[in-house]
């Protein structure tokens, strides 16, 4: 039973991959989320279904588009791949429960969060707002839930300290861009990065919080360097390192304070 679950939740991150695609490039852009279909962005070829299923119909047809022969990225694909794999994970390490809903949904936002800073320098308000709403929903009914009844005073107490770690780590993250503005004497952090600190606060808890950010930096620091020796850009994202850094923090289920007591 365990692997037909793995196998439905990874499917389903897939599809759901293949969505966030759409979100994560159209909302930067203002565009419709729905209308026009998925298209090539090479011949404006409207994709028929079958060229639409997620990983299969890139592989199957050559990684190209099926009319202009134009190579596609593999970049949309990853990203539906991460998905489904982030899915799955969340039923591996949570099993059927609240928190399975909590993982799947922080996969969620920190993938669309990833997308649209690799392609346009922007985590969007709306990603981090709507995502943040349905979080402080699940985080209520999961702190709630105990022994099968539902208790209203856990439920507001728990998420009471959601609340307060969110803005702690939100608070953090906006002291450390004021001081980087006033030692570069430049804007030295994006506001998505520090709203994105909110959220990870929220579901990682004050102290994974500070610490996902010095691991996304020792994660950026060589990635940055090959980066920038490859190509001429003098900007990298940080929003997909934090991204990367809370996932990995989040899955493993670190204890940091147990980590430093031994
Ligand atoms: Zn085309």
């Amino acid at each position: 039973m365990e692997i037909y679950y793995s196998i439905c939740f990874f499917v389903f991150g897939l599809v759901f991959g293949s969505f966030y695609n759409v979100v994560g490039y159209r909302l930067p852009k203002g565009e419709s989320l729905i209308k026009p279909g998925s298209h090539c962005p090479n011949c404006n070829h409207e994709l028929n279904w079958y060229e639409l299923i997620p990983v299969f119909s890139y592989l199957c047809l050559g990684c190209k588009c099926l009319k202009c022969k134009k190579k596609i990225s593999p970049f949309y694909m990853f990203f539906e791949l991460l998905t489904g794999i982030l899915f799955m994970l969340s039923y591996l390490v949570f099993g059927l429960s609240v928190k399975t809903i909590i993982a799947v949904t922080l996969s969620s936002i920190l993938v669309i969060t990833m997308i649209s800073d690799i392609l346009f320098y922007i985590i969007e308000d709306k990603v981090l707002l709507v995502g943040g709403i349905i979080l402080i929903i699940e985080l209520f009914i999961y702190h709630g839930i105990i022994d099968n009844t539902f208790d209203l005073v856990e439920a507001f107490k728990g998420l009471g300290y959601n609340l307060l770690d969110g803005s702690i780590a939100f608070g953090i993250m906006y002291s450390i861009k004021l001081l980087g503005d006033f030692v570069f004497k430049k804007e030295s952090m994006g506001g998505g990065d520090i709203k994105l600190m909110f959220i990870f606060g929220l579901t990682l808890g004050i102290l994974n919080s500070i610490v996902s950010i010095f691991l996304a930096s020792i994660i950026a620091l060589p990635i940055s360097i090959i980066i920038l020796k490859m190509k001429s850009t003098h900007e990298i994202p940080f929003g997909p390192f934090l991204s990367i850094a809370a996932l990995i923090l989040f899955f493993s289920q670190v204890d940091i304070i147990e980590l430093l007591t031994i």
